[in-house]
């Protein structure tokens, strides 16, 4: 027997979390079952725990949308007993049982070996936020990141807080958006070289172009903060746009993209190739500096998620939550 979060649905539509024992036999069907050590709470998993399952597409439901841990047996040649493993994306803790067990039965496809240099806490510390971040920071790069700040906004939370340490470890000035102003010292200690407040870009002219200000910017926020933000990008910069935790909208207009050359790029870890998986661990565990990681992270154990899904929809999570399936 083993502990896993279940989500319910009751005969209302009414759902529910709770820690409960399973056996292996009412794990799903997969290639590969896993020991998982570590997972994480991300803004998904706050949806798929919180009432109405949010993404859940079927009940009863493990959420968890990563994991890393130990391969316990493998149908697959690719992984055998013993190695270690991270997951993330592929709808896993949507439309399937995903990292909030010990055991995960999944397929062999999408797993992605541990990188040298990271172990699995280390992994679940970067979890599905930090992966995001490290693809958002690469499609920069792809595109060419001009002189000047790189801006990171919703810059305390976890897709910002790793973009901020990744970009400023490779040698760029950060400025970090936050609406948090209690978070500065810990996003200057994570390498920003300035804190901008969230005002300071929402509340500005809604003109279509001001002054050129930033050369790169990942964005964790979309709706008002990234339609102000296109039109303060240097000439020929991009924007990779990541999330929605500020609204879905995009009232913006085409001027940035005429008038200045801004590249708005979507950035989806959910269904990357493998290839692109592995550079992006890899990147992680040669760019992401391991005592900047540690000072993001929140412990928690599984009994701790319900509140702490409900804490990350309401944007007052701090850096990562790294969930310790044996604690
Ligand atoms: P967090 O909740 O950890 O961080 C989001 C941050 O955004 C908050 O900490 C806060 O930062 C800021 N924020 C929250 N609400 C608002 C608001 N109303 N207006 C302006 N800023 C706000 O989430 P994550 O970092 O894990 O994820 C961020 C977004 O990225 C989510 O929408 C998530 O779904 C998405 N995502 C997308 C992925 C992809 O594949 N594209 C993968 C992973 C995440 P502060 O307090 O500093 O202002």
């Amino acid at each position: 027997m083993f502990k896993a979060l279940v989500v319910e649905k009751n005969e209302e539509g009414k759902t529910s979390a709770s820690v409960q024992e399973l056996s292996l036999d009412q794990l799903p069907a997969g290639d590969v079952t896993v020991a998982v050590e570590y997972s994480t709470v991300n803004y998904k998993d706050g949806l798929c725990i919180g009432p109405g399952g949010g993404l859940v597409r079927n009940y009863p439901h493990v959420p968890g949308i990563d994991m890393a841990g130990t391969v316990e047996a493998s149908d697959d040649p690719r992984y055998k007993a013993g190695d270690k493993v991270v997951l993330t994306g592929w709808r896993v803790g949507e439309a399937y049982w995903g990292g909030y067990s010990q055991k995960a039965r999944v397929k062999a496809d999408w797993l992605v070996p541990l990188p040298d240099g990271l172990d699995t806490r280390q992994a679940m510390a970067v979890g599905t936020a930090g992966f995001t971040a490290m693809l958002a920071v690469m499609a920069l790069e792809d595109h060419g990141i001009k002189d000047g700040p790189v801006l990171v906004t919703g810059a305390a939370g976890g897709v910002g807080s790793v973009a901020t340490a990744i970009l400023s470890a490779l040698g760029h000035e950060v400025a970090a958006v936050t609406g948090r102003p209690e978070t500065a010292d810990y996003l200057k200690s994570l390498g920003a070289t300035q804190i901008v407040a969230r005002e300071e870009i929402n509340e500005t002219t809604k003109r279509p172009l001001e002054a050129e200000a930033w050369g790169g910017c990942v964005d964790a926020v979309g709706g008002d903060m990234l339609a102000r933000v296109l039109g303060q990008m240097k000439y020929g910069a991009s924007v990779a746009a990541v999330g929605l935790a500020g609204g879905a909208g995009l009232p913006a207009t085409v001027i940035p993209f005429l008038l200045r050359g801004v590249n708005l790029l979507g950035i989806d870890s959910v269904m990357q190739p493998y290839d692109n998986r592995v550079r992006a661990w890899q990147r992680i565990a040669k760019d992401l500096p391991m005592d900047k990681l540690e000072a993001m992270v929140q412990p928690a154990t599984l009994s701790d998620l319900p509140d702490l899904g409900r804490g990350i929809l309401k944007g007052q999570v701090k850096g990562r939550i790294v969930v310790d399936l044996n604690a």
